[in-house]
């Protein structure tokens, strides 16, 4: 018999998780289901992690309604669910008396959409902010309540805590069909598994289109927009402080230049519309259009600085606002097409799906025992880098694994390490995203096989199973002598 919920979320992206979070606050039995290994690995893990202000999107949209309600949140979040967040603040630089005027409009949408501390300011002013910009700048827009996160560690410490207060957590669960009886929707993966529940949120991202067409509706259609984003060595240090936009033209923000939380900078991203809803490819062409521009912004950035690339898709839907509404099937909630700036808007989205639930007559009574704190790991990383050694060898003291560092690159230890796989993640870009390990010069290069054998060691996994992603990507194929891969 399948088990019953009130309400089942489709997608553990951010949007579901955040949805996720915030329902854990009532008393009510909640299921959120992913279709992949580990949550947070569709669009949520590939962005430029950046909180933003609220001045791009058009006053009276949702787009710029959440993101600057999101943007809000993010102090009290953090200190929650202790993932890095920083408020470093965004300049959109202009170079020409065209893009000059693009400021003063991109001013003006702010005002509306009620951006707080936002100033125009002239070329010396930029420079003294950001003395590597190119000289050639006439001027900016500065937005210092813009932030900067890890994406995926902010995702999963809003499922850590989700689940802590309740939410069951449905992995590898891809949801393939979808039948409305009575009061109830009866929700079916492809390997034979099922749930029913009263609502239904529909967070699934890119494939939010097809999960809508699973109960009748084809009212919107989700186009991939592809952004391809380039990681820079950090060697090359610390070359902004702020996220530094072009004057925008098109259908995006445009490329930036932007500091990431953990330390090394980022360019990117492209945007273009594609088909195929798979294709994460980077190329040569996307490369030289995202080195042209920050380029000419940041002058110091060099080619060969580059140490890894990805793409993301943002999921663009046909009409360009995010779909967040009830649908004419009774208790079957959008939250769709959620593209740039879901990540900032994610805390307001959820705010507003909670009310939409609670309009259509569901009695959400607080739960009382509701913990809105989530406890990290110390990172030797961050000890390391502010030679906090007193703190690192208390910590060495009191677990000896502390002093065994796995991936030399970033300073993770096996501590960290053997911590994210007891919260569940068992994968190997899961510890990645969890502890940084393998995401330094060499990429994986020295510390891959000893991640492999914590995890087997630790999740009691078969070494010839463990995966980087998900299944059809194991690592090792097979074993060439007794007791060794
Ligand atoms: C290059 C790029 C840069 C960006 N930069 C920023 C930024 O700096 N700031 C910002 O605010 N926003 C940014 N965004 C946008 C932001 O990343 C997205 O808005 C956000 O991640 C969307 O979250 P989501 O939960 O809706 O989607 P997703 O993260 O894609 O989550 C949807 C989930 O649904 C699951 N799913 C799909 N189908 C099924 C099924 N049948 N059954 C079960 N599960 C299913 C997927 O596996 C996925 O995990 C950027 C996007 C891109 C691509």
């Amino acid at each position: 018999m399948s088990k019953k919920y009130d309400i089942a979320i489709i997608g553990a992206g951010v949007v579901g998780a955040s949805i996720a979070r915030r329902l854990s606050r009532y008393k009510l039995t909640v299921a959120l289901l992913e279709k992949e290994v580990d949550v947070s690995f569709g669009t949520s893990k590939a962005n430029s992690g950046i909180i933003h202000a609220g001045f791009h999107d058009t006053p009276g949209s949702l787009k710029a309604e959440l993101c600057v309600r999101g943007n809000t949140e993010y102090d009290r979040l953090a200190d929650e669910l202790e993932f890095p967040f920083e408020r470093r603040g965004e300049l959109v630089v202009a170079f020409d008396e065209e893009q000059q005027q693009t400021l003063y409009k991109l001013y003006r949408n702010g005002q509306q959409n009620g951006v707080r501390y936002m100033e125009l300011l002239g070329r010396e002013r930029t420079l003294e902010l950001e003395p590597n910009l190119n000289p050639d700048v006439l001027g900016s827009l500065y937005a210092p309540t813009a932030g900067i996160i890890g994406p995926y560690e902010y995702c999963f410490a809003l499922v850590e805590n989700a689940v802590k207060n309740g939410v069951e957590l449905l992995l590898s669960f891809e949801v393939a069909g979808i039948h409305k009886t009575n009061n109830f929707f009866s929700v079916e993966s492809s390997d034979g598994r099922s749930i029913e529940s009263s609502f239904l949120v529909n967070a699934a991202g890119l494939c939010a289109d097809r999960i809508a067409a699973m109960c009748g509706m084809n009212n919107f259609k989700i186009t991939p927009r592809k952004g391809e984003e380039y990681l820079l060595d950090k060697r090359v240090g610390k070359l902004v402080r702020r996220v530094i936009f072009p004057a925008p033209k098109t259908n995006s923000k445009g490329i930036l230049v932007i500091p990431t939380i953990d330390g090394p900078v980022m360019i990117g991203p492209t945007a273009d519309d594609i088909d195929d809803k798979e294709d994460f490819s980077t190329t040569k062409e996307g490369l030289d259009r995202v080195f042209a521009f920050t380029s000419h912004t940041v002058p110091a950035i060099r080619v060969s600085d580059i140490i890894t690339s990805f793409a993301g898709l943002r999921p663009v839907p046909s009409r360009n606002d995010f779909i967040i509404d009830k649908t004419e099937v009774s208790g079957f909630i959008n939250a769709a097409g959620i593209q740039s700036p879901g990540l900032t808007a994610s805390p307001a989205i959820a705010e507003k799906i909670c009310g939409i639930i609670l309009s259509c007559g569901l009695r959400m009574e607080l739960n009382p025992d509701f913990n809105p704190k989530r406890k990290a790991k110390i990172r030797t990383r961050t000890l390391v880098e502010n030679r906090d050694y007193d703190t690192l060898g208390k910590l060495i003291q009191s677990d000896k694994n502390y002093s065994k560092l796995v991936c030399r690159c970033e300073n993770v230890s096996e501590a960290e390490i053997i911590d994210a796989i007891y919260r569940g993640h068992t994968t190997i870009d899961s510890i990645k995203y969890a502890t940084r390990a393998c995401s330094g010069r060499c990429q994986g290069g020295f510390c891959t096989s000893r991640i492999l054998q914590l995890i087997s060691e630790h999740a009691g996994i078969d070494i010839l199973k463990i995966t980087k992603k998900g299944p059809g990507s194991e690592l090792i194929l097979h074993r060439i002598d007794k007791g060794h891969q």
